[in-house]
């Protein structure tokens, strides 16, 4: 198997670059962020498929910049919107940070997307799903990995360094237990090695999935310890957690988002395994233990 790696920029400080592959010369995994200089790179190769891992905006350049066919699974065609409708999504956030009483302010930090104003190019097609592709949800709703040889192209789904974010949407809350899933999934596929969309390749993919699965398993842990001490309304819940990059008080608006809907993940995910549930008090939903 021959794999072309191309190292695209983005404008991010953590997530520097993001790989695109392209196997065999003939399959590219990926698009890349979204620039125009980006999809010029990739419109260099002539290659019988381009299939994109997921919607998220370091992944779809081609999208929005090239008039090729790119293929993308069906559950995330919906999820692509929020490039051309954004405003319906924030809509759709503060409704629900509503419902659980959190500042719904939150949400208008999605408005930067507006500013990019991006209109698709591409044609798109609903992703062929052969036995190289493996459904690998969680991180986003219809995300996939490609397994060509034993070298799984992970897109974000599995990172050597980050814990990727598991996603949170109005319109898809199954998030944890999905990923779980897929981790648990991959374990018992014959991987010899790992090509992330961002970072190092990962060399002994058994380790890192079970790193991961202990990590998740843990978060939902501590989601749960915070119900089980009393801490009730989302944002009290949230900021009893230990996040990476420090104390939720003092998050920006965009960091105060994403950390609430990670919780919002993990509480639904307590939920499903019937560990907490929800109440209503005071005019808002709160969660307390089974
Ligand atoms: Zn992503
Ligand atoms: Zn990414």
């Amino acid at each position: 198997m021959e794999v072309e790696i191309v190292k695209l920029k983005t404008p991010f400080t953590d997530l520097d670059h993001t790989y695109v592959y392209v196997v065999n010369s003939e399959i590219m995994v990926d698009g890349g962020f979204c620039n125009p200089q980006n999809a010029e790179k990739l419109e260099e190769f002539d290659v019988k498929r381009r299939i994109i891992t997921h919607h998220h905006i370091d992944h779809v350049g081609l999208v929005f910049y090239s008039k090729k066919d790119v293929e993308i699974h069906k559950r995330e065609l919906e999820f692509l919107e929020i490039y051309s409708k954004p405003e319906k999504f924030i809509e759709d956030y503060k409704r629900l940070f509503r419902i659980y009483g959190a500042n719904e302010n939150y949400a208008d930090t999605l408005r930067v997307i507006m500013a990019m104003k991006l209109t698709k190019k591409a044609r798109l097609l609903e992703l062929i799903e052969d036995n190289q592709i493996i459904d690998t949800p969680g991180h986003t709703a219809g995300h996939i990995s490609v397994l060509i040889d034993g070298c799984l192209f992970s897109g974000d789904f599995i990172l050597s360094r980050t814990t990727p974010n598991v996603s949170f949407y109005p319109t898809y809350t199954s998030g944890v237990s999905d990923y779980l899933r897929s981790l648990e999934k991959c374990l018992k596929l014959d991987i010899s090695e790992i090509f992330p969309a961002h970072e190092k390749r990962i060399k002994d993919p058994e380790k890192r999935i079970t790193q991961l699965i202990e990590h998740y398993t843990s978060r939902a842990l501590e989601v749960f310890d915070a119900v089980n001490s009393g801490y009730r309304t989302l944002e009290e819940i949230a900021s009893e957690i230990n996040w990476s990059i420090g104390n939720f008080r003092k998050f920006d608006d965009f960091n105060k988002f994403m950390a609430l809907c990670e919780t919002l993940a993990f509480l639904y995910y307590l939920r499903e395994i019937g560990k907490v549930e929800e109440e209503k008090a005071d005019g808002r939903v709160i969660f307390t233990v089974c």
